[in-house]
């Protein structure tokens, strides 16, 4: 068995569900000092990070993953025990091996191997790998990279292993992300009897045309690659159950999907502004999941499609889609980021798998890039 599908064997055992790392990050770190990596623990609260760097100076490439994974769900869905890696028909399975212990695993020992061809190469290559990822990225690199802006770290390229590739591995190159913001907005109103609404004051009424407005409203009309801006309601009550009663409050809540047209700040004012322009008395708490980003033509992304290129035997799509990760918090340090992994299938489900052709090439792939952007 390759040494990449040994090492991805051995993360799927250790059960890391968010926040526990369990042992992940000290096998890796031990591999990579034995190679000559500077590795740092930065433990926050509950959450184990590593940060492992190799060289000096600029510039600074970053491959970034997590160690943990979400948790399997019952037993008896699986065919075979999720933290038990088990290979049937060339597919590896186990939590993990897709999102993203393979990536992890492929990134190691592409480390591994050009710093052990390459030990004089320009600037740094570095690993950083958290334990909460999965959950709520609370105390993992949103805290690391509060520490690398008070350190004045310097980060140019950052390469995200999540898993992107949609039917086969390397057909998709994430070159930037959604901005996320949620609200949990409640409506005040006047309880009283649907028979004296002029006792009352019914705050579904004056909610729905706020609401429809915030709801039909066309934000913009998309960013480059990153679709339109959107908003959606995801929750709405109130009510008492009673038919004659009238309420005196309304809970909403809602999510934006946003693209670099804006900022959370400036879509929590227009949103209020609504709000307010329709006269309602309310409360609302905002969560800034993270602000979008974007990675321009440049040196990162043309290696990236180049070596995607020569591995999937295609032009890669490139794509600005899906949820959020983990380089929403290292892009505003001023890195390009970009995310390359295996097919996103199976991830989070049961029977969760990788191919073990595709394991076996990622760390080329990963190899050939970090060498296109630091041995010049
Ligand atoms: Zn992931």
């Amino acid at each position: 068995m390759s040494e990449v599908v040994n090492l991805t064997k051995e993360l799927i055992t250790r059960p890391s569900i968010t926040t526990d790392d369990a042992g992940c990050q000290q096998l890796i770190a031990g591999r990579l000092q034995r190679a000559g990596f500077a590795c740092e623990h930065l433990r926050f609260g509950e959450v184990d990070n590593l940060w492992a760097t190799h060289g000096a100076g600029e510039p600074t490439l970053v491959l970034l993953g997590h160690t943990d994974v979400v948790p399997p769900g019952p037993r008896e869905a699986w065919a075979s025990d999720p933290f038990v890696p088990e290979i049937r028909d060339g597919v590896l399975y186990g939590r993990g091996a897709a999102d993203m212990k393979g990536s992890v695993a492929a990134f190691v020992i592409a480390l591994e191997r050009f710093v052990a061809s390459h030990s004089e190469h320009r600037g740094r290559v570095a690993l950083l790998l958290t334990s909460d990822e999965e959950g709520d990225a609370v105390d993992g690199v949103r805290r690391v990279a509060d520490l690398f802006r008070e350190r004045g770290e310097k980060i140019d390229w950052c390469i995200t292993g999540e898993p992107s590739s949609k039917a086969k591995l390397g057909d998709l190159l994430r070159v930037g992300r959604r901005g996320t913001l949620s609200a949990t907005l409640t409506v005040h109103g006047i309880q009283g009897h649907v028979a004296y609404p002029e006792k009352a004051r019914n705050p579904i009424h004056q909610a729905m045309p706020a609401l429809a407005e915030l709801a039909a409203r066309r934000w913009d009309e998309g960013y480059e690659t990153f679709p339109p801006t959107s908003l959606q309601i995801s929750n709405i009550n109130a009510g008492t159950g009673a038919n004659n009663v009238i309420p005196g409050e309304l809970r909403v809540l809602f999510n934006l999907r946003f693209n670099p047209n804006w900022r959370a700040a400036k879509l929590e004012q227009e949103c209020e502004a609504v709000l307010r322009a329709h006269g309602l008395e309310y409360d609302v708490h905002w969560h800034r999941g993270g602000e979008p980003f974007h990675t321009p033509e440049g040196p990162l992304r043309a290696a990236a499609r180049e070596v995607l290129a020569k591995f999937s035997g295609g032009v890669p799509e490139e794509s600005t889609g899906g949820g959020t990760s983990d380089a929403r918090f290292i892009a505003p340090l001023g890195a390009q980021c970009i995310e390359i992994g295996p097919v996103n299938a199976s991830i989070h489900k049961v029977d969760e798998h990788v191919s073990v052709a595709d394991l076996e090439v990622l760390p080329d792939l990963y190899l050939e890039l970090i060498e296109r952007l630091l041995v010049s």
